[in-house]
């Protein structure tokens, strides 16, 4: 019989549970994890915005969707509408079914082959208007738990609800301690204990850095190597304020991005009559002052309300090169951060967790595991990059902040205008590397932008054979006919969460 492995998790926001339940549930009694966490400061509280994949970790540690909806305030996301990223204009990036569905017999295969039906077809092709991303419009309660199903929708939550929630979940196989971390003891390569305020010290085989922003474990090794991409992302600042909204309003059922001249805002519908909202700004071209006049004036203008909030949270996008070190690693905001523009940090955490176990880091430390874990985690972060890159894509200049990215990214933007219209019948616009977004999200926000020539995606449609061609139409009007009838069967969404 093994000894359990000892595993400190120190931070109990979304990274510090989620991590903690599929750790558990992944070597069950061959680990032995305590999670301390500072009870006045419990989770950063935003993060109200998810990807499918955080239907995973429900199944994984056998939570009831249901029960999560419940519990958590939680709103189905089906996917985000863009705004004003290119003036007056607005495009709606859905999550798409992958697979083969029985219910919609169409196949919607994850290749190039469909996204010319995607691109060519337009809205009649996509998941949005299958369920209507139109506020009233719900998702099909019969539809909720289908495996094939799982793939289209996320969450929006309440973010302190969120971690709180799956804490209750574990409480009975994981050890929970509410005490502050006043110091960490490192020899630089390794951690060796940490300090608690009230408990003294703790000491395990394996640390795991979820304290988010504070980063106190990572922070104390050598070799700690930061990829900054603020060139890139150079967004740094935002303004929190949660918008109550009327009791018998509707829910909508995607999050809002609207670009402003300053950044953007986002907008999440949570279930408790309210929205989770944020300001987004950089502050080497806008000061605090000058973003909350911008953010006032727009909350009056689309709410009636005025900023209440001071609370701005600081961030800078980049991450650690290598997440894993010796006996520690680094995970959620602790490992690093972009910012907030397609909800990309939860799900990237999950894949983090994810590349632990793959290479079992925690069992056999070893430097070939970790190495296989650091590449896996690199190519991520730049496969997360180079998405959020794309969305700025856009021939704004009406501030220094616009000009600035228009000005910096013209290069990028006119090598990927050529890829798109010169590769689009053979290979992928992103060279065949899809490695955190589909070409189906590749091709929704190019589209949105702009960015196809569209007499030259025709032109490339048509030289597939005309049965193809016709393929794709009669899926479309399959598509169409689905959604008719599923129209007919949902219910508001608002009725719908109120029946859960
Ligand atoms: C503006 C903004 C918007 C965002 N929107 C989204 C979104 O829509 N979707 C998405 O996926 N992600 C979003 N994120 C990211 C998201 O917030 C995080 O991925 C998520 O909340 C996980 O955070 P965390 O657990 O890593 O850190 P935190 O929630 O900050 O948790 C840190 C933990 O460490 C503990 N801790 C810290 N110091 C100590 C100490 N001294 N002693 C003991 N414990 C300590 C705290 O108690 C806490 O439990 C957003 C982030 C920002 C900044």
């Amino acid at each position: 019989l093994h000894t359990p492995k000892r595993v400190v998790i120190v931070g109990s926001g979304t990274a510090g549970v989620i991590a903690a339940g599929l750790i558990k549930e992944h070597y069950k009694d061959r680990v032995d994890i305590t999670v301390v966490y500072d009870k006045l400061n419990e989770s950063i509280g935003v993060g109200e915005g998810t990807l499918p994949s955080f239907s995973d970790v429900l199944e994984k540690l056998k939570i009831p969707v249901r029960e999560f909806i419940k519990n958590v305030n939680a709103t189905i996301k089906l996917g985000i509408n863009f705004k004003n990223w290119i003036p007056e204009t607005e495009y709606f990036h859905a999550f798409y079914l992958k697979r083969d569905t029985e219910r919609l017999r169409i196949k919607l295969d994850n290749n190039l082959y469909t996204s010319h039906a995607n691109w060519e077809l337009g809205s009649r092709f996509e998941i949005k208007s299958i369920l209507g991303h139109t506020p009233g419009y719900g998702v099909p309660s019969s539809l909720l738990e289908r495996e094939q199903f799982k793939s289209s929708y996320g969450y929006h939550m309440d973010g302190v609800l969120c971690s709180r929630y799956i804490r209750s979940c574990l409480k009975d196989k994981i050890t929970f301690i509410e005490d502050e971390v006043i110091s960490v003891n490192s020899d630089g390569e390794n951690i060796k204990n940490i300090c608690l305020k009230e408990r003294g010290n703790i000491s395990a085989d394996y640390y795991i850095d979820c304290s988010g922003f504070a980063k106190l474990l990572f922070r104390k090794l050598n070799r700690i190597e930061w990829k900054d991409v603020t060139d890139i992302l150079p967004i740094n600042r935002a303004i929190i304020q949660q918008i109550k909204t009327e009791e018998d309003a509707e829910i909508l059922n995607y999050t809002s991005s609207e670009a402003t001249t300053e950044g953007w805002i986002w907008q999440i519908p949570v279930n408790n009559n309210r929205y989770g909202s944020g300001y987004l700004y950089c502050s080497e071209f806008t000061s605090d002052e000058e973003a909350r006049i911008s953010y006032n004036k727009w909350l009056i203008e689309n709410h009636d309300k005025t900023l209440t909030s001071s609370k701005i949270i600081k961030f800078s996008s980049g991450y650690y090169v290598n997440f894993c070190l010796n006996n520690c690693t680094a995970i959620g905001l602790a490992s690093g951060f972009f910012e907030p523009l397609e909800a990309t940090s939860i799900a990237s955490t999950i894949n983090q967790v994810n590349f632990l176990l793959k290479h079992d880091i925690i069992s056999c430390n070893t430097s070939c595991n970790r190495k296989l874990a650091n590449e896996e985690n690199k190519k991520m972060q730049q496969g997360i990059i180079d998405f959020l890159d794309l969305h700025y894509f856009t021939s704004r200049t009406d501030s220094n902040f616009w000009k600035y990215i228009t000005n910096s990214k013209a290069d990028s933007i006119q090598k990927y205008k050529e890829k798109c219209n010169l590769d689009l019948l053979n290979s992928s616009i992103l060279d065949n590397k899809e490695v955190f977004a589909t070409l189906e999200s590749y091709i929704a926000i190019s589209k949105g932008l702009n960015l196809f020539d569209k007499a030259n995606v025709r032109k490339s449609l048509y030289q597939y054979p005309p049965t193809h061609v016709f393929q794709m139409k009669t899926n479309a009007d399959i598509a169409e006919r689905c959604l008719q009838s599923l129209k007919s069967q949902e219910i508001s969404h608002k009725l719908f969460l109120a029946n859960i």
